[in-house]
């Protein structure tokens, strides 16, 4: 295990490092330039693999008091009537076979925790210069510190600066052509499951997120990515909601008035191996940002950190143990991001829904094996 370690970025991927580092020895610094450490309130589904990383990570049970956990989902056609049912196994015993969360419940539990462990945590703070010096790696940070870490972890998200600073070529992030609102609103009685309303270019769905409350979702083919006015949002989806069947009219009456908007431009990123520079290291979307189709990216960004610190405790030496959390994670993220904008080219362009539910299921079959 290293000895010293500097995590650039408070997110899901950075915070599953800090604490899984810390709890294996390290001595972790994180870095967040949010002075607040805020995340936007949405829902977000934390698929059976994702929850098999957070157990890794050891805060499952903390997610899931306050989250919602269920298995199976129903597909509609957009006015609502049945199509398919979908089912859903546990990827392991003693793990839910799905589950819903809000980010800002995810946040908190993976914020304290990673305050609790001992991570050495400033709010505010964004790196202003890295130089690699032999096995050292010499930081000055905007707060005025000079600090020497063994290692590095670039955890700063789809617009990574440590990736343009260790990457200049790197590829930057590119617009898919689709873009996702979401909501969240109160559950209907008996709604305790996936439900996804396939409108052609549009779908809606909805997933629990916890006892009381579910998240709307809805993907739109936005090909020329405009810019909408916050206080547009809630008539443009009041009017995309138009048409739609089942739950979807009883949560549109609400949606004019509904504080929980958020509009957001689906981008993709991924960088080819390697991940490092040195001692300097990507993890989460600063390597490989999705779109939500397969629901993953946040449990990939939790799954690095799994993996990037079982290297490490293999101890040896850091490089080599570097080079293997990427030859480890490379080809998995890649399906990810190239299988979720396949599905949503799919969704722009009406194509195939059997090449749809195909692709989905071998997705979701890879992403049960064990990492
Ligand atoms: C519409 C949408 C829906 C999604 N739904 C799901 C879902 O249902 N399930 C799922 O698993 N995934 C989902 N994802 C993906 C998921 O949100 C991301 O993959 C995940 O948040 C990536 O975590 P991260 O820690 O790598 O990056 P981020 O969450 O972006 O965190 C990066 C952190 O670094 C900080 N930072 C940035 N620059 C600096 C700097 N220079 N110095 C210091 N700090 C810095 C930021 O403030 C932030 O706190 C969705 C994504 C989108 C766009």
């Amino acid at each position: 295990m290293v000895g010293k370690v500097l995590v650039i970025g408070g997110g899901i991927a950075g915070m599953s490092a800090a604490i899984l580092l810390r709890r294996g020895g390290a001595a972790v610094d994180l870095v967040e330039m949010d002075p607040a450490w805020r995340v936007y309130g949405a829902g977000i589904t934390i698929t059976g693999p994702t929850l098999r990383a957070l157990r890794a990570v050891g805060v499952l049970d903390a997610v899931l008091a306050q989250g919602a956990a269920w298995s199976g989902g129903t597909v509609f056609s957009k006015t609502g009537e049945f199509i398919a049912d979908l089912s859903t196994t546990p990827v392991e015993e003693g793990i839910p076979a799905t589950g819903g969360v809000m980010r800002p419940v995810l946040h908190a539990v993976l914020s304290e925790t990673t305050r609790q462990v001992g991570v050495d945590v400033r709010l505010g703070v964004t790196v202003e210069a890295l130089h690699q010096a032999g096995e050292a790696v010499e930081v000055a940070t905007s707060d005025g510190e000079q600090r020497t870490y063994d290692l590095v972890i670039g955890a700063d998200g789809i617009f990574s600066t440590t990736r343009k600073a260790i990457f200049p070529d790197a590829p930057e992030p590119r617009f898919t052509g689709q873009a996702c609102w979401r909501l969240l609103a109160e559950r209907p009685p008996g709604f305790d499951r996936s439900h996804f309303y396939m409108g052609g270019d549009k779908k809606i769905g909805f997933n629990p997120v916890s006892p009381t409350h579910m998240y709307m979702f809805l993907l739109e083919h936005t090909p020329d990515d405009p810019w909408i006015d916050l206080a547009d949002q809630p008539a443009r989806l009041h009017a995309l909601m138009e048409g739609f069947g089942g739950i979807v009219p009883g949560i549109r009456e609400g949606v004019l008035a509904n504080p929980t908007i958020n509009y957001r431009p689906l981008k993709i990123l991924l960088q080819p191996p390697p991940w490092n520079v040195g001692r300097v290291v990507l993890i989460g979307d600063a390597v490989h940002a999705t779109t939500p189709h397969l629901a993953s990216g946040a449990g990939m960004a939790v799954e690095d950190a799994v993996v990037l610190a079982e290297e490490l405790a293999r101890g040896g030496d850091v490089e080599a143990a570097l080079e293997r959390f990427t030859g480890r994670r490379f080809d998995r993220c890649r399906m990810v991001v190239e299988n979720s904008v396949r599905l949503g080219e799919l969704e722009m362009t009406g194509g195939s829904p059997q090449e749809h539910n195909t692709l989905m299921a071998a997705s979701i079959t890879a992403l049960r094996q064990a990492i």
